[in-house]
């Protein structure tokens, strides 16, 4: 029945629209109930009473929606785009549980919206502890995600002498502040490359957290699968104890030093890394894939519903009407994964930025790019089309972060900041002390 379905489907999509909405008007064809439940495992040779259920002309539409893909399509899986290497299987596959260090500009809300925590579950933490609004530039927020993208557990480090913990439970969250005596204290580590760079690190005494911060400060000035033997990193952190026990740690700065040259990455007052002279580390991403912005006929939504199936059939990206052949263009400076054909997604690239960031770009006409190639941020890589599994011109594009497909239209990407005037003046004296003990050694 899927298959029939499916092959009726396609059917469907290559008759002219005003074929289509003449077909649906005239519809009224009963579809069976396994469409319903297609999952049902039929092995046991169970008797199914098939009761017929009716769709109606505006599901329909719904199922098939204009210049975007089927609902019950579903893209190429990033897993087979993405080289997996020992940083990924090691370090970033604990896709439900994420932290963030609150930096200049930061929200509860926005921070949480973007990582796509349930709004319910955002508005009731503000509600239970209203002083979620006044979050602080350094303060680390760390959490855990279930199934439904529910918050189970989050926990805010409001200074190093105090901790609050918020629960799930069946009446709500559930608060607990732990108080103390806090310490502070500075640490340098000093990794020599031998081998793999996790293998080396951990060979030093850093955990997973900390090479994960060393990783994303330098994502954008050296490539963690390129290092060679002998090369090393000093790397200055901060620790935080609460009633003697420890609690995190912060990267204050980090220097990495091969035969040829020496990369710096330091973290300012407002929780970001900035070179020695204050310039940020990445030439920044653009908002849309295109010169201009297009109409949006399929926004961003992870627990979008297929109308007639009643599942999940999340949209991982935003889709923008775009006419055939209008320039699509790379969001940020990278390097291209993938640049393929597959059935569903047509003519299609990924781009790999930095180690945290990968945009996907679908059904594409003409591909001027090609695996492995480095490309700059605006640089032509296709021309748009209507390829693949696609109810209409269109672009899908898609924006990935450690692993998690998030809105293109609201995430928050690196840009391209330079430190000014009086944060400047404070940020190299602060540059002085870190390169001090970064260079003890
Ligand atoms: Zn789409």
């Amino acid at each position: 029945m899927q298959k029939q379905l499916k092959a009726f489907s396609l059917l469907f999509y290559e008759l002219f629209s005003f074929h289509r909405i003449l077909l649906s008007v005239l519809m009224s064809v009963p579809l069976s109930i396994s469409i319903a439940q297609p999952n049902l495992d039929l092995t046991d040779h169970t008797k199914i009473s098939a009761k017929p259920i009716y769709v109606k002309q505006h599901h329909i539409h719904a199922f098939l929606p204009k210049d975007s893909e089927p609902i019950d399509d579903s893209s190429p899986s990033p897993d087979e785009d993405v080289l997996k290497d020992e940083i990924d299987t090691d370090i970033s596959n604990e896709t439900s549980t994420h932290e963030h260090i609150v930096s200049k500009g930061d929200a509860f809300s926005t921070i949480l919206h973007q990582y796509d925590v349930e709004q319910v579950d955002i508005r009731q933490l503000i509600k239970i502890d209203i002083e979620m609004h006044h979050l602080q530039v350094g303060q680390k927020l760390s959490w855990t995600l279930n199934e439904g993208h529910q918050i189970e557990h989050l926990i805010w480090e409001r200074s190093q002498s105090e901790k609050r913990y918020y629960d799930r439970t069946k009446e709500g969250f559930k608060v607990s502040i732990l108080f103390g005596t806090g310490e502070l204290y500075q640490k340098i580590t000093k990794v020599v490359v031998n081998g793999s760079f996790i293998n080396s690190a951990k060979f030093s005494g850093l955990n997973s957290q900390e090479i994960r911060e060393v990783i994303t400060a330098l994502q954008w000035q050296i490539d963690f699968r390129k290092l060679h033997d002998g090369d090393y990193f000093e790397i200055l952190t901060m620790h935080a104890t609460l009633n003697g026990a420890k609690q995190h740690s912060d990267l204050l700065g980090v220097r990495f030093c091969n035969v040829s040259q020496d990369y710096y990455a330091i973290r300012a007052a407002d929780g970001k890394f900035y070179d020695r002279n204050g310039s940020g580390l990445t030439s920044g991403f653009m908002r849309f894939p295109t010169f201009r912005k297009y109409r949006v006929s399929s926004p961003f939504n992870p627990r979008r519903k297929n109308p007639i199936t009643g599942r999940i059939a999340p949209h991982k990206g935003v889709d923008f009407a775009v006419p055939i052949g209008t320039p699509v263009l790379s969001i940020g400076n990278g390097e291209v994964i993938v640049s393929t054909f597959s059935d569903t997604a047509g003519n299609y690239i990924a781009i790999r930025h930095g180690r945290q960031y990968m945009t996907r770009y679908m059904h594409l006409k003409t591909l001027f790019v090609k695996k492995g190639q480095k490309v700059k941020r605006g640089e032509y890589i296709a021309l748009s089309g209507n390829t693949g599994r696609s109810t209409g011109p269109h672009i899908h594009f898609e924006t990935w972060i450690n692993n998690q497909a998030v809105n293109p239209l609201t995430a928050r990407l690196p840009s391209m900041a330079c430190l000014t005037g009086k944060e400047l003046l404070v940020y190299l004296t602060r540059v002085k002390k870190v390169l001090f003990q970064l260079h003890k050694e």
